[in-house]
């Protein structure tokens, strides 16, 4: 190697590295630029060389010492180009087929703590749960679901915990326009001076419309998911909830005396079975028929709605011993509890869902045994209007299906289900004189997967599993009443409120994303909510 040759070296390598920025700044940095093309060109121009800018034909040129050199430093400037760009394929080729490998989904949730309550009950910190279309594909850590998916959307959950949407066992989605309307008062006196009064003026397919409304909005801003649902127009219910993209159980009510969509029992009857032609095999609601109770119904009307439920097997929401009350009519009447008498009529079975069901006798609960049908445990409700205390405990040791519900906001006065499950701790345990009952994760099991159970959907709802229907939320896990987290699952019972939910995703579809509903047009459901109540508000001065 000469010694000259260095020097002219790098002054040519200096005046390629200065074209290749000024290529760089025309052009953009694109590979071909820094390529040995580039380089060749200002080599061969500033020795004149007639040599072409192949390198195969400048291998066979014979050369000056000089050009030599510069031959053997640029072979040396080719193999590093060559060798980065080999290096740039093949991290690109690494990339491309990693993505090919990779499953496309519609949505993924990453980066919260995942409280799966599969059967394990399985909390996966920090997980993630992809979905594609309706149904969650994979649960698992975000490193596992970020190698295996690649998703469409992604909600970043961190800071949150992501759990099953919760299940709302009993409801009367309406009546929450008549939040606050009377309070402080036991169930007869409430239904019969207020309640039957403003129902009997106001209740309209139109008033139906604008409290479902309402109460979609509340339920999705509080991480309900699926609620079981009984009023009258419940068509209307129905699509309403269809809409707001929520999952309903929604029973048409049967009742015995006049009301606003049927002025007979056969009347209501009939509705009911259009009703469930209209909705049967809908992907978000399923039908359903609901006597109100056994006191006000009779005996003939009970059993048809029976017969009717079987007919197109749909589930039958009814009422059941709720009262002290209920007990003695139906005993005077009947002269059997409501649990013996609702089993006479061959009206309980896994498809039936009894709501309340406080006031049982030990053979009653073997009746429930027996049958199995789903149990809606209701506390709030039941000590606002000083119903009694459903034996929960029994229920539970029975391993009877038992969901949680806040019963109609009338009587509540809200919808939210985190309240519902940490009253559903505290009344078992102040019922039993024992702060073992109803412990936090048994608490959450009732508003998840026992509520699923207690509709008999526990197949398809109620964990987050692969194969189950994409039902969930996403819940803030740092406000300061939630700090410090030692246990995700007591903070969701005992500090967390449904204004804490995030995200609401129900059937695989966002309803809710950092508190931004998108179903629903928030102003537009409260203003039309407050002008309904001057209706109301007429109805019973
Ligand atoms: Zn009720």
């Amino acid at each position: 190697m000469c010694g000259l040759g260095p020097l002219v070296a790098q002054f040519d390598e200096r005046i390629v590295h200065e074209r290749m920025f000024d290529d760089v700044d025309r052009h953009g940095p694109t590979l071909y630029n820094f390529s040995f093309m580039a380089a060749q060109g200002r080599f061969h121009r500033s020795h004149k060389s007639q040599v072409t800018s192949h390198p195969s034909t400048l291998l066979g040129t014979t050369l000056s010492a000089v050009e030599g050199s510069q031959v053997i430093r640029l072979r040396a400037q080719q193999a590093v180009f060559g060798a980065v760009f080999l290096a740039i394929l093949l991290i690109i080729s690494t990339v491309l087929s990693a993505q090919a490998a990779r499953r496309r989904v519609s949505l993924v949730v990453t980066g919260g703590i995942v409280v799966t309550q599969n059967a394990a009950r399985q909390v996966i910190n920090p997980g993630a749960v992809a979905i594609d279309g309706a149904d969650i594909v994979a649960v698992d850590t975000p490193q596992a679901i970020a190698a295996g998916f690649e998703a469409s959307e992604t909600i970043d959950a961190r800071g949150q915990v992501v759990l099953p949407g919760l299940i709302n066992t009993h409801t009367h989605a309406p009546m929450v326009l008549y939040r606050g309307l009377a309070d402080d008062l036991a169930l007869m006196d409430w239904l019969q001076k207020y309640i039957f009064p403003a129902e009997a003026k106001t209740v309209s397919p139109e008033m139906v419309r604008i409290g479902t409304r309402l109460a979609a909005l509340e339920m999705i801003e509080s991480g309900t998911t699926m609620y079981a649902d009984m009023y009258y127009f419940e068509e209307e219910i129905a699509k309403v909830t269809r809409e707001a993209g929520l999952r309903g159980a929604l029973g048409q009510t049967i009742i015995q005396f006049p009301v606003a969509d049927a002025k007979t029992p056969s009347e209501a009857l009939a509705r009911t079975e259009v009703f469930i032609k209209a909705f049967k095999g809908d992907p978000l609601i399923i039908p359903a028929v609901a006597p109100h109770a056994l006191y006000t119904n009779d005996r003939e009307t009970l059993t048809a709605s029976s017969a009717l439920a079987k007919k197109y097997d749909v589930p039958l929401i009814i009422h059941l011993a709720e009262t002290k009350d209920e007990v003695d009519v139906i005993k005077k009447d009947h002269q059997s509890t409501p649990t013996g008498y609702l089993e006479s009529l061959g009206l309980i079975g896994p498809k039936t869902l009894v709501n309340h069901a406080v006031w049982v006798s030990d053979e009653d609960i073997e009746i429930l045994k027996r049958r199995m049908p789903g149990i809606s445990h209701n506390p709030e409700s039941n000590m606002k209007l000083a119903s009694g205390i459903a034996p929960v405990t029994k229920y539970l040791k029975a391993g009877l299906p038992l969901g949680l519900g806040t019963d109609g906001a009338a009587s509540n006065n809200d919808l939210d289900m985190f309240e519902a499950m940490r009253q559903a701790s505290f009344l078992a345990k102040v019922a039993t004189n024992d702060p073992t009952a109803v412990p936090a994760r048994i608490a959450l099991d009732m508003a998840t997967i026992g509520g699923a159970r207690a509709l008999g959907m526990d197949k398809v709802l109620g964990s987050l599993e692969p194969g189950k229907h994409a039902d969930l939320i996403a819940v803030s896990l740092s406000e300061a009443r939630q700090t410090p987290v030692y246990e995700p699952v007591s903070h969701l019972v005992y500090v967390t409120r449904g204004d804490d939910v995030r995200t609401t995703i129900v059937n695989g579809k966002v309803l809710m994303k950092d508190r931004q509903v998108r179903t629903l047009n928030r102003a537009a459901v409260i203003a039309d909510a407050n002008k309904f109540a001057e209706k109301v508000r007429a109805a019973v001065r």
